[in-house]
């Protein structure tokens, strides 16, 4: 098949978050089976700076309408690996900046005008490449007009540019939403801006065009799939959901095995499996010694590794901070992000140095650390659309300790509840919820049979993207 993908993240071209891995994973991992797959990318400076895309196999220009405006820019294309084709959309105005979205504190002014010409530019070079792909596949609001834009160009222009339309909400807590003065810039036709378009209590909601308009939606776990239809988890858009409910999946993300395997993780200082589990102690001993904590401390050590943001339940982790303060375990954070959470983890780990620990930076090296030598990782999340850590987790043998929300409750099932295939601890997404899972996680570790058998479970499980791009194979071609 010829699959194209419309993201404003890829990596290792820019990344904030899952999505920047699920895309790269996804197409490359398709490539590698064969397909010819185009990825098309905003032309941000930490991308076309790559030594990859410095030596770009073409470049060409391109003319946007934005309204009544025409905006010129450039496509450059290149080839990261066989079968795989990188084209970015340039424009130096919107994308030479060093975060794609905001300045930290705020969103960009115009990110509507970047996004809506960065949707254009990647049809337009769709058209002028006359790629003809069989999939279109867009993801999150920053590309959810292209399922709607991409028919509109083929109207215009009486050509055919794909035969199928995807868009995946990777969370649809981020809706892309504007005044209403926005949508002339999409140069859609006027009846879109109602109702049963992209109209939205008065403004413009570019999420909702691409859950309405692409021929199949999916999003990143099927239990998140069901959350998002109800108005707890739907963020005001349940009810556009649940118009595509015959059409909308959950295919769970994969992890890269090449990068989160602890038998060769070159960022760990040690390397072991689930069958010789002595570099686990190793890699123990270092994170410990990492925060100049005692090195001879044999109680549980819980890791995190999150984004600083409510949707992580840093809250509910502050509400049980009696428990890090009274029992005899540590804890371990690295995050950043807004700055009330970092500046409340920091008065908490001021409380107790010798034992509670906040790195406060994005550090890869650490991450690996963190699941290597923790006993337990934290997601209390409030709601997880898939997330990642659980399931690296889960192959470093480091028992996850999860609220039962979204992918967390598709990936871990409860060691107490299934005592057989258990292979973590799962509770409600509540304080109390979080407080019980510590208690049953104090019992967990001091039953060392038991523990055992469900850390060997989780290393056991197989989360490799080969099952999840069997899974995006099919619905291509059920679509198709
Ligand atoms: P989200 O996309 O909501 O941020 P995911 O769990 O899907 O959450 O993906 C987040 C990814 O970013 C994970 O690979 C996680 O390890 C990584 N990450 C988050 N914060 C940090 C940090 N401070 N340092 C290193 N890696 C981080």
């Amino acid at each position: 098949m010829k699959i194209v993908h419309v993201a404003s993240e890829l990596f290792p071209y820019m990344k904030t978050g899952g999505l920047a891995d699920a895309v790269a994973s996804l197409a490359g991992t398709m490539a590698d089976r064969g397909h010819e797959v185009a990825v098309f990318l905003p032309g941000y400076r930490s991308a076309l700076d790559h030594p990859g895309a410095k030596s770009a196999e073409r470049t060409f220009r391109i003319r946007i309408e934005l309204g009544s405006e025409l905006m010129s820019g450039e496509v450059r294309v290149f080839s990261p690996r066989k079968n795989l084709r990188v084209h970015l959309i340039c424009r130096d105005e919107y994308f030479d900046r060093r975060h794609p979205y905001g300045n930290g504190e705020r969103d960009y002014e115009d990110n509507a005008d970047r996004f809506i010409f960065f949707a254009k530019g990647a049809i337009e070079a769709l058209r002028l490449a006359d790629l003809q792909a069989d999939v279109v596949h867009a993801h999150d609001w920053q590309t959810s007009l292209v399922p709607l834009l991409l028919r509109d160009a083929e109207r215009r222009h009486g050509v055919t540019l794909a035969m199928k339309t995807v868009f995946t909400i990777h969370n649809i807590a981020f809706q892309g939403v504007f005044p209403s003065r926005v949508f002339p810039r999409t140069n859609l036709p006027e009846e879109l801006n109602n109702i049963d378009g992209l109209e939205y209590y008065n403004q413009i909601n570019l999420l909702k065009g691409g859950i309405l308009f692409a021929d199949r939606v999916t999003t990143v776990s099927p239990r998140y799939a069901q959350e998002i239809q109800t108005p707890e988890f739907g963020c005001g858009l349940d009810g556009v959901v649940q118009t595509r409910a015959e059409d909308i999946k959950g295919l769970l993300n994969g992890i890269d095995t090449a990068v989160w395997n602890p038998a060769v993780d070159a960022l760990l200082p040690a390397r072991y499996s689930s069958a010789n589990m002595a570099g686990k102690a190793v890699c123990r001993t270092a994170l410990l010694k990492s925060q100049s904590f005692d090195v001879k401390f044999t109680g549980p050590i819980y890791g995190m590794v999150c984004r600083l943001a409510e949707q992580k339940g840093i809250d509910l982790l502050l509400a049980n901070a009696d428990f890090f303060l009274n029992q005899n375990c540590r804890l371990i954070i690295l995050g950043s992000g807004e700055k009330r959470y970092e500046e409340a983890l920091q008065a908490l780990a001021a409380r107790a140095p010798q034992r509670i620990a906040l790195c406060a930076k994005h550090d890869e090296t650490m991450s690996h650390l963190i699941e290597g030598g923790s006993d337990f990782f934290m997601m209390p999340s409030l709601f997880e659309p898939c997330g990642l850590n659980q399931m690296y987790s889960q192959a470093y043998g480091t028992i996850p300790l999860v609220s039962r929300v979204g992918g967390l409750a598709d990936t871990v099932t409860d060691a107490d509840t299934d005592p057989v295939n258990g292979t973590g601890l799962t509770f409600p997404p509540t304080n109390a919820g979080l407080a019980d899972g510590l208690q049953r996680s104090l019992l967990l570790f001091a039953d060392k049979a038991r523990l055992a058998a469900v850390q060997k479970r989780g290393m056991e499980r197989d989360f490799s993207w080969a099952q999840a791009a069997a899974a995006y194979e099919q619905l291509y071609q059920d679509s198709l």
